[in-house]
């Protein structure tokens, strides 16, 4: 495998995806990825991505998030300490 040919394509999978690529540059595509496993991983990977995009809908995107459909995304902080202020070694 020729690594320049692999770096210039692997760089245009997701134009190939999305099915913009011109005609000799999908033929060199489809060619390359007979005998690249990682591009083949990679455009996998990539139409997985927009079978997921196209599930989205626009019109949610820039609105506000309900307020009872909030994830806790920030761990609390640790409790420090113990409540009731208690020795911390038991039994003194
Ligand atoms: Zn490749």
């Amino acid at each position: 495998m020729n690594e320049d040919t692999h770096s210039e394509l692997r760089e245009m999978i997701g134009l190939h995806v999305i099915d913009q690529l011109e005609d000799a540059d999908r033929d060199a595509m489809v060619a390359h990825q007979k005998v690249c496993a990682a591009c083949r991983v990679e455009e996998a990977q990539l139409r997985g991505v927009v079978a997921l995009l196209a599930l989205v809908d626009p019109a949610a995107i820039d609105r506000e998030p309900s307020p009872h459909a909030t994830t806790t995304t920030h761990a609390r902080p640790a409790q420090r300490g113990r409540v009731g202020g208690g020795s911390p070694f038991p039994g003194q």
